[in-house]
């Protein structure tokens, strides 16, 4: 009986060779609702274990954890949130207005449910705060292990890639979502106790 890979989790079909490794032209930084920690369905993981520019944090009510705080207040940094709402502005017009102010973005995604993201929302005046961006797809979420999910919503892996692929870089936002599609076929393998067979 083989154990599970303690980077991936996988049993079987261990995904760690395949995770591409990235250098995108800005951070990322998920804001994790603690019920993900223990949800083998995160995709968060896959972004911090991609870029190379990201971090992981896990959401505090009253303010943000000490290593996010530290990069909202880098200059070098633009700070703003990836939440749709009326006021919410494009992801070009956010890479418009860094490269005039000489910083960098530094998108902060909720990694959570959407019920979730929108009470970490409700609940943190200092989140609310930040300037909000949406991102644009062109088409809707392919990501199919979780339930109960509105139809459409993208999870937390393809927010991150549509973010990369709408500041330009196509081949990364690619990379991201052709191993997306690798996972989820050989998760289904493994939770039902094998190595994913691709005649089957
Ligand atoms: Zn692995």
């Amino acid at each position: 009986m083989s154990t599970s890979c303690p980077n991936c989790g996988l049993r079987y079909n261990c995904v760690c060779p395949r995770i591409p490794q990235l250098q995108v032209d800005a951070h990322i930084a998920l804001l994790m609702h603690e019920n993900e920690l223990d949800r083998d369905t995160n995709t968060g993981q896959w972004v911090s274990k991609s870029l190379t520019t990201s971090s992981q944090h896990v959401w505090q009510r009253k303010q943000a954890c000490p290593e996010l705080i530290a990069l909202l207040q880098d200059p070098k940094w633009m700070p703003v949130l990836l939440f749709p709402s009326e006021e919410s502005v494009s992801v070009a017009n956010i890479q418009q207005s860094s490269q005039q102010n000489a910083r960098k973005p530094l998108f902060i995604i909720l990694d959570a449910t959407w019920q979730e993201a929108k009470k970490m929302l409700r609940k943190s005046p200092w989140l609310a705060q930040l300037p909000a961006v949406h991102v644009t797809p062109s088409q809707a979420s392919r990501y199919q292990l979780r339930r109960n999910q509105n139809e459409g919503h993208l999870c937390t892996l393809e927010v991150a890639a549509e973010v990369i692929r709408e500041l330009g870089d196509n081949q990364s936002a690619q990379q991201l979502n052709d191993f997306l599609n690798h996972y989820m076929t050989v998760f289904k393998a493994d939770k039902s106790g094998h190595a994913y067979q691709p005649d089957r």
